[in-house]
């Protein structure tokens, strides 16, 4: 009888096995446009209504997802991201299509629990990102709406965008009249398209659906 912990062993490799690039392919298909011929067993199809309606991209959205051999970036570990695992980043938690699998299991727990049990002020970012979380509960106070009017001005992109989402929060009519600026003032292509303004138009959008 197996334990567990050798199955889940045979699991990995098997898994490794079959997501290797076979040698005859030196180069490395992008698996996010269709794939001509069969598919593999393990794929899982992509919702495009899903990743269209979250992401604004000019890049191809995946038609399906297919297992994808990666490199742990702190331990070196060989790991495989799985379809169904891909399928439930993109698709139930929205990741952006851009990301990818970087850790291993084991040193994604580590590193969440090394910011979680670290001092007040070493995660300046974390706790400022709550506390702006924090303000979306209650009505907005004067002074809470001085602290996203500086977030929003913040070095830090994704505490703007936290800004942001807790404006859609409050819901009130000048917070969407601002937003809904943002959303006009889209810039689309070209130089401006890793701008703030396009990524602010895009959160803005992004939190508004959510809320519906
Ligand atoms: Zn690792």
């Amino acid at each position: 009888m197996k334990s567990n912990k050798q199955r889940r062993v045979e699991i990995k490799a098997r898994r490794r096995q079959r997501a290797a690039v076979p040698a005859t392919h030196s180069f490395k298909p992008d698996v996010r446009l269709p794939r001509v011929g069969a598919y593999a067993s393990d794929d899982e199809p992509a919702d495009r209504s899903v990743l269209l309606r979250y992401n604004n991209t000019y890049g191809p959205l995946p038609t399906f997802y297919a297992a994808q051999p990666f490199v742990c970036c702190d331990c070196g570990a060989q790991e495989v991201w799985t379809a169904k695992q891909q399928k439930w980043w993109y698709e139930t938690v929205h990741g952006h299509i851009e990301s990818r699998a970087v850790r291993c299991l084991a040193c994604r727990r580590a590193r969440r629990e090394r910011v979680r049990s670290a001092g007040p002020g070493a995660n300046l970012l974390g706790e400022q990102t709550n506390r702006l979380r924090a303000l979306g509960e209650t009505k907005p106070t004067e002074k809470a709406l001085a602290e996203v009017d500086a977030a929003l001005q913040s070095k830090w992109w994704s505490l703007r965008v936290v800004a942001i989402q807790t404006m859609v929060r409050w819901g009130d009519a000048d917070r969407i009249e601002k937003l809904k600026a943002m959303i006009a003032a889209r810039p689309e292509g070209g130089r401006r398209y890793w701008s703030w303004e396009r990524v602010a138009a895009d959160a803005a959008m992004c939190a508004l659906i959510r809320r519906e």
